[in-house]
């Protein structure tokens, strides 16, 4: 007797078709999915997040095969002294602030600047993370405000405060007033003064005199903390934290968190600070 005839084999038949058109939809699906990766916008999700960003484009190879990446954990700092960082951050009014869907992000008028090492480079913008990128000996902080300053010849150089909680800092209000709530919003303020001098100063570090420069900070050579994490990014982080109330600190977290990348090695690099050692 033909085995075909019998209703076993039919049932064996029909289920072999079933694993084949099984096969076939999730070879599809996996093709979709990959085609999709592609275009995942990177982000702070397990799928789009700092573990997989030199995965997501061929721009952004260096967020996994750079060697001076950023943030870095500053923990034992060679002492020096280092020539000054000279900063001129003039009162101004008229702001636009911007919630990317990564940070809140300030875009500065010109005329805010910072020297270093005789080149002076003007202030792009400012922006947040929540908690802070870096770390002082594995500590994190609450938060950490960039400003991103570009020289003429395209060297960038970021200066990083690193924010705790503690009392209100009336410094923040000109931002913390108009928080674009919604990803892609933008707000333009035009009654409000940014002080970034006093947004700066945890004790009155800078005063009313300008231009300044700022004793106490980490110095070392890194990269952008986002996609494309682009490298020789001069960085500067200030070694004492400004506070911030509890309210103020949960009412950035309510729009936008956990938009911190992990510290990176340090790979040989020289951290540098100018804080005086003490006796
Ligand atoms: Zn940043």
């Amino acid at each position: 007797m033909n085995n075909w005839t019998k209703p076993r084999t039919y049932t064996v038949l029909l289920i072999h078709g079933l694993l084949i058109c099984i096969c076939m939809i999730c070879c599809m699906n996996e093709k979709k999915i990959s085609a999709d990766t592609e275009k995942v916008e990177w982000g702070y999700e397990t799928e789009n997040g700092p573990d997989v960003w030199g995965k997501l484009s061929k721009e952004y190879i260096l967020c996994a095969e750079g060697r001076h990446q950023s943030p870095i954990d500053l923990v034992n700092p060679t002492r020096v002294k280092f020539s000054p960082i000279i900063y001129e951050y003039p009162l101004t009014t008229g702001i636009d602030i911007r919630n990317t869907g990564h940070t809140i992000e300030v875009a500065c008028p010109e005329g805010s600047w910072i020297q270093v090492d005789d080149t002076r480079h003007p202030l792009l913008q400012f922006h947040f993370h929540a908690p802070s990128e870096h770390t002082v000996a594995g500590k994190q902080f609450d938060m950490e405000m960039h400003l991103v300053h570009k020289s003429e010849e395209g060297s960038l150089a970021v200066v990083g405060l690193l924010i705790e909680q503690g009392s209100p800092n009336a410094a923040f209000d000109s931002v913390w007033s108009h928080l674009p709530t919604v990803p892609g919003e933008a707000r333009r303020v035009e009654e409000s003064t940014l002080d970034l001098n006093r947004m700066l100063s945890p004790n009155g570090q800078i005063t009313d005199a300008s231009p300044h420069s700022l004793p106490n900070t980490y110095r070392y050579d890194g990269s952008l903390t986002t996609p494309p994490c682009s490298e020789d990014v001069k960085w500067f982080v200030l070694t004492t934290p400004v506070e911030m109330s509890a309210a103020q600190i949960d009412a950035f977290k309510a729009i936008i968190h956990d938009n911190n990348r992990p510290v990176q090695p340090l790979n040989g690099r020289e951290l540098l600070t100018d804080v005086e050692a003490k006796e």
